[in-house]
This record gives C-alpha cells, structure tokens and sequence, in this order.
C-alpha cells in the first residue's frame, strides 16, 4: 500500500510510520524539516514534492502544533487552530487534483471534541459541550469531511491521552512522579480517558484497511479512569507515593486556560470499535502504564 502521512515525525506518527514499514508498506511523510530517506519512507518538505501520478493507496493526517506544551495565549490558540484547519484544508485542496484519488483519507481530531463533560458516558453520539476545543476538533474535522465530495472515504480519530513510551503525555509526567512528588490534578475526580500508542496505531490501521467504515471514531480504550485512580496506578507502577496534589493556581500558570483539559475531564467510551470486534491489546490501565515506562 501507498501512504501520505503528515504528523508522521511526531509521537504517533513515528509509530505508525513503522507499523506501516514493517508491514511493507511505502511511506510518504510530508515534514517542515528535511529528514533523509530511510527504507520504505520518502520525506517531503511540500505537497508539491509528490508527482502528481504518484499512487496513493491512504493519507493519514496527523499534524498539529502540541497542544499542552505552553500557556494558551491567544496567538498560541490560533496556532493551534491554524496548524490543523489550514494544513488540513491544504491537504484536501491537493487532493482534489490528483487524478487517482485514495480511498480514504484518516484525519486526526480528539477526544476535545466533545468539550468539558464530567460523568456521563461519552460515545461518537453524545451531546457535546461548546468552547474552544470542541469549536478546534468540529473545524479541524470539517475540512477533513469535505474530502467525502471528492470520493474519498473519510475517517475522524477522536483520540484520547495516548500512553507510551519515550514521548507523549507519561514522558511529561515521570519526572514528578519517579522523584515521589506526583499525585493526582486537582481533585483527582475528573475523568482520564487513555489509550496506548499500539492500540492508536493499530485502531489507525484499522481505519484504513477496512473500506466499509467512515464517520468519528472514539480512539480510547474501553476503561477511562479518575485522574485519581490514574495517579495512584502510575505512583504503583513506580513503587512510590502518590501524595502531592497539583493545585489549579500552578496549572493555571503553566497553561492558562490550556488547564481545563487536565482539570476538567471526559468519559469516553469507544463504541463504534468496540461494536466492529476491534479488540485492544490494553484495555486496562496498569498493562498500558507497564508497558510504558
Ligand atoms: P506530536 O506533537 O508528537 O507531533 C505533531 C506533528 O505535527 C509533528 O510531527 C509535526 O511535524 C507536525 N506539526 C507540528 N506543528 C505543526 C505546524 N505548526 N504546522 C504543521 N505541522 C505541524 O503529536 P502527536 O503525535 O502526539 O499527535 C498527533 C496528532 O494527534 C496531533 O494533531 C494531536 O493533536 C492529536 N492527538 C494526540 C494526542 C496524544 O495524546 N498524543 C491526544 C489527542 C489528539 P513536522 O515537525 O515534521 O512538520
């Protein structure tokens, strides 16, 4: 199979892009940086790199300015929109010249989507909660639906907190914890819905290799936890303690309004995997957290 990845140089996308190597497949990841080729991968700078008669079988579009790495000023919340919206828009736009089109086009979106909920089980369906991400996640989705009009099968990963090792979500937060100053966010009832890198690389796959599906799917494992329960599973992980609460005011400071993601949480369920017989390799927390650290 023939591959266009954006994303495919950060913490999924360097996963995928071997999932996909050692598959055989050929990889073609479009970069801001010049990477040299390695086997079965080509990096390009442009889309306008790629011959316009290049076979392309799947595009998977992960790109995107971090979310949780600095405080959400207003500039840094355009950026975040704009790095998806636009290069996603941008993407489609290239598409529709291409003669042989792919059959399918899997964008990435986030559990975000559905905005700041507390108890309630959340699947594809639920009712969503307005404010500045879910508003990112519906624009960033929507340019990539339009692709649909070209023929082109589109399916949305609405991606939890990915769990693995050297990188992600758990690189930031060994450091505290491995040096017994972890704990749990606040009150520790928000809810944390995870899912290990194997499993978003394989749920990925899946998207792709199946052409009778399209539409959202919930990329979470089936078990979210309390960010309390996650914390106490971690510092046990670690054979230490999970003591120090981390107070709203520090998160605040950090992250500004970036915050609410850790402090306030969703419950997400993956419904639509789940009902199709995909089956996870972690679908508990400790083996996810053993497995990545
Ligand atoms: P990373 O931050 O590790 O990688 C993001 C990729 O996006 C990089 O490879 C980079 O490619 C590209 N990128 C970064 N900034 C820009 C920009 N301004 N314009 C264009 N491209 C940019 O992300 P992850 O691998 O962790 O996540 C991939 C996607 O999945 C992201 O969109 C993220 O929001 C989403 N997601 C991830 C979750 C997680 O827990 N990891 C949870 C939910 C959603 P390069 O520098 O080569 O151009």
């Amino acid at each position: 199979m023939n591959l266009l990845l954006t994303g495919g140089t950060g913490f999924i996308g360097r996963a995928l892009v071997k999932a996909l190597t050692d598959r055989g497949d050929h990889v073609i990841v479009l970069s801001r940086t010049p990477h040299k080729t390695a086997q079965g991968v080509r990096y390009v700078q442009h889309l306008t790199d790629i011959s316009i008669d290049q076979p392309l079988d799947a595009v998977i579009n992960l790109a995107g300015e971090p979310i949780l790495d600095r405080r959400w000023s207003a500039s840094r919340k355009q950026l975040l929109r704009e790095s998806r919206i636009k290069t996603t828009a941008s993407l489609v736009k290239w598409l529709g010249g291409l003669e042989q089109k792919p059959e399918v086009l899997v964008s990435g979106s986030a559990i975000g989507f559905y905005g700041s909920q507390q108890e309630s089980l959340i699947s594809e369906d639920s009712a969503i909660v307005e404010g500045f991400t879910h508003q990112l996640c519906a624009d960033w989705e929507a340019e990539a639906l339009a692709a649909e009009a070209l023929g082109i099968r589109v399916c949305l990963a609405r991606t939890g907190v990915v769990l693995g090792p050297q990188g992600g979500a758990l690189a930031k937060m060994l450091m505290p914890f491995k040096l017994g100053l972890g704990g749990p966010v606040v009150t520790g009832k928000q809810w944390m819905s995870w899912i290990h890198l194997q499993d978003e690389v394989r749920a990925l796959l899946y998207l792709v290799d199946n052409p009778e599906i399209r539409g959202a799917f919930n990329l979470t494992a089936p078990s979210p936890v309390t960010n309390e329960v996650f914390s106490k599973t971690l510092a046990k992980a670690l054979c230490r303690p999970a003591i120090f609460r981390v107070p709203e005011f520090t998160l605040a400071l950090m992250l500004g309004e970036g915050r609410e993601l850790l402090v306030k949480g969703q419950r997400v369920v993956p419904t639509r995997l789940t009902s199709l017989g995909f089956v996870f390799d972690y679908p508990d927390l400790p083996g996810a957290i053993s497995a990545s650290i």
